[in-house]
């Protein structure tokens, strides 16, 4: 009788594993689009520091472009765009937030690149900047090649890091972590220029009109919405993507142009 009650009570340990075994699997097996609907949120990593496309304004109030758009999506998907939930990213982090699953996309002044293309999938470009570079005004420095023998920021993980190495292979480069950190380092001098998407520059213009923008573009920077690379994300990008072709044709994408971009 004891062996029988015995073998009951393994059966039944069994029988709990095997169910809370297979109730884990299930829920992993649900695509990125099942996930979102059920919690009903959309997590999208974005910038605190590229005004005018992300970034923390005098009221502390997270703002811009990248915001309103990805606010936009999340209202077009889940009929609310209180459910868009916002986490910081930077340009050398945003990919490993998306591949380590912290966020559901990134929208982060992100350029879409060959290079990025094997590790990420990205959405229709929405916006197109371009490379620029931004000198105190009283500066002599006049073009790319005048940037060899001085000190320049970049910010680490952006295209102008590489295009600068290319362009300028000896400039000393400076990286910082952050626009706002390499900004404060041209504002004070320990860098001669800054080089970085000319819609991030001319955010800082406005703030500070000590500076100059030079007038060449040095290169074209599609911005799109950047997702993981995996099967289970594809419907979510699916619907992600269709919600931004509407953006487009209904309008409110140039409505967002004209909200953000039209000082520039
Ligand atoms: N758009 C460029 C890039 O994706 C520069 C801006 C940024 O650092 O995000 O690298």
């Amino acid at each position: 009788m004891k062996k029988i009650i015995r073998n009951f009570g393994l059966l039944m340990i069994g029988i709990t594993l095997f169910s809370a075994l297979t109730a884990c699997k299930s829920e992993s097996q649900k695509t990125q689009l099942e996930q979102v609907r059920e919690n009903n949120k959309i997590v999208v990593g974005v910038k605190y520091d590229s005004k005018p496309f992300g970034f923390i304004d005098q009221d502390q109030q997270l703002k811009g472009f990248d915001i309103d758009l990805s606010r936009e999506i999340a209202k077009r998907i889940l009929g609310d765009e209180k459910t868009v939930e916002f986490k910081q990213v930077t340009s050398s982090n945003r990919i490993f937030a998306l591949t380590s699953n912290g966020v559901d996309f990134v929208a982060a002044t992100m350029t879409i690149n060959d290079k990025r293309e094997r590790v990420v999938n990205f959405s229709q470009p929405y916006h197109v900047a371009g490379q620029a570079i931004m000198v105190p005004k009283n500066s002599i420095i006049a073009n790319v090649k005048d940037l060899n023998g001085k000190n320049v920021g970049v910010v680490l993980g952006s295209t102008s890091e590489r295009n600068l190495r290319n362009m300028a292979p000896r400039a000393f480069v400076k990286g910082y972590r952050t626009y706002t950190d390499a900004f404060s380092a041209l504002k004070t001098g320990r860098i001669d220029a800054l080089t970085t998407d000319d819609t991030i520059l001319t955010g800082f213009l406005y703030e500070d009109d000590n500076f100059k923008i030079l007038n060449h573009r040095y290169t074209k920077e599609p911005y799109g919405l950047a997702f993981r690379k995996s099967e289970d994300s594809i419907s979510f990008q699916d619907i992600v993507n269709a919600a931004l072709e509407d953006i487009k044709a209904d309008g409110t994408l140039k409505k967002l142009q004209n909200k953000w971009l039209s000082i520039q």
